[in-house]
Order: structure tokens, then sequence, then C-alpha cells
């Protein structure tokens, strides 16, 4: 199977801190799957490393006040175009993330507190009918 991969889960040291997040069982999925890995904040024109950004209301915010919807929905989109293209069906995203978080984000305070919502990206894959897990999910493949 197809699965579309937030790419900092497969070592891409794409993060806003130019880091990378490993997730050893989500690389171990190669052996049986193929895995496309993307970075909604790089598809959408966003540099890295960043200054960190998060969702606060119907807009995407970096910490230092500027407003990067703009380039969060961008980068949603194109990962939507890659996941029509692939034929996917299913997504493993990072957990929390402003574009990849399945199910928690955070408030848009920038104060590590974590609230029930959606990154732009899970959100819009969601819409169309494709499957979003986090790597801490797995048993839901
Ligand atoms: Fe990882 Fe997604 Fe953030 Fe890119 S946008 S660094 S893939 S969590």
């Amino acid at each position: 199977m197809k699965i579309l991969v937030s790419a900092c889960l497969l070592a891409y040291p794409c993060r806003y801190d130019g880091k990378s997040k490993p997730c050893e069982e989500v690389v171990l999925l190669k052996k049986e799957h193929t895995l496309i890995p993307v970075c909604p904040e790089e598809l959408g024109g966003l540099k890295t490393p960043r200054i960190p950004a998060e969702i606060k209301g119907d807009r995407v915010v970096r910490q230092d006040g500027k407003d990067v919807t703009l380039e969060y929905n961008l980068g949603a989109e194109k990962t939507l175009q890659i996941a029509k293209e692939q034929g996917i069906f299913v997504a493993i995203l990072k957990s929390k993330s402003p574009s990849c978080g399945n199910k928690q984000i955070y408030d848009g305070n920038f104060e590590k507190r974590l609230i029930d919502g959606k990154g732009i990206t899970a959100r819009l894959l969601e819409n169309n009918n494709i499957k979003v897990i986090s790597e801490n999910e797995l048993e839901e493949l």
C-alpha cells in the first residue's frame, strides 16, 4: 500500500528548527509499504529552519506575529494533490503540528498548551476522504 508520511518522521530535517523527528516504527513500514514523504510547510514555500507558527482561530500565525496562513494552505493543497496523484487513502502525519496534527494542536499562544484540533493539512486530507493517523496510532493501519 502507498502511504503518505510526514517527512520529518522519516528523518528528513524539515522541522521548523531544522531537525527531524524520526519514528522507528514508521521507518520500518518501508519493508511492507511504499512511503511517500511530504512536508506541507516546505511545499508551501516556507524555509527550513523557520520561525514556529501556531493556529489561532482561522489563521496561522508565526511567533513573531506574521500571518502565514497562505503558505500553510498552499502546502496543504499541494499535499492533497500529491495524495490524489499517488492514489493514496492513508496518511501518517506528525502529531501536534499546525500542519500535520490530526487530533491536537497548540493553542496559538506559544505556551506549549495543547487543545483539541487539527492541522491545516490533516484537515484538508480528511475532508477529502483520506484517513489520517499519527505516529502514535499505527495500530489503526
Ligand atoms: Fe513534519 Fe509536517 Fe512539520 Fe513538515 S509540516 S516538519 S512534515 S510536522
